[in-house]
Parts: structure tokens; C-alpha cells; sequence
């Protein structure tokens, strides 16, 4: 089984309007971040780089890893909390 169908069995309740990781500041992004590591090390695809060099954070389909948080320490730009009970990622395999 690929990973792509593995995620697919997980289930997601989007608390919308409450994002529960933010960039602190996008501006940092585009002008102090070399390689922008959060672009290719989240598993679930939620960072993107934009045209202009910023970096756009889109956290539906979050797995909650915590992977973005660590390669970010450096820059210290990315805010992270669990979402709200009753929201967010849900494994069906645990
Ligand atoms: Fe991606 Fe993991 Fe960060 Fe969620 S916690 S945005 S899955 S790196």
C-alpha cells in the first residue's frame, strides 16, 4: 500500500477559521529562510512556496507531527498548538 492511500484512510474534521499551526510572521519567509525545509519535510504537503519567495501554510490534512515545529526552531516562525477537541486528524490504524 503507497503512502498516499495510507493517508487516505485518515479522517479530518477541519475547525475552520482556528487554524491550529500559524506562520508568525510570512514575512520572515520570504527574506530570512534559505531553504524553506517546511516546503518538503511536511508530510502532508501543507507548505507551499509561493511566487515572490513567501511560503503559504494551508493546515487541512495536518497529521499533527510536529515536523514543521522542530525544522523551524532556527527561525522560530511557525505557531503550534494541538487543535480544539473533537478536531483535527483522526488514524483509523491508531
Ligand atoms: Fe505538516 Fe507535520 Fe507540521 Fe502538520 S505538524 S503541518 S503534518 S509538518
Amino acid at each position: 500500500i503507497k503512502v498516499e492511500e495510507k493517508l487516505y484512510q485518515n479522517r479530518y474534521i477541519v475547525d475552520e477559521n482556528r487554524p491550529h499551526i500559524q506562520i508568525k510572521n510570512p514575512e520572515l519567509c520570504a527574506t530570512e529562510c534559505g531553504d524553506q525545509a517546511c516546503t518538503f519535510c511536511c508530510p502532508a504537503n501543507c507548505y507551499n512556496k509561493e511566487e515572490g519567495g513567501g511560503v503559504s501554510l494551508v493546515t487541512d490534512g495536518c497529521l499533527e507531527c510536529g515536523t514543521c515545529r522542530v525544522i523551524c526552531q532556527d527561525q522560530d516562525n511557525v505557531s503550534w498548538n494541538y487543535p480544539r477537541g473533537g478536531y483535527g486528524i483522526s488514524y483509523k490504524f491508531g
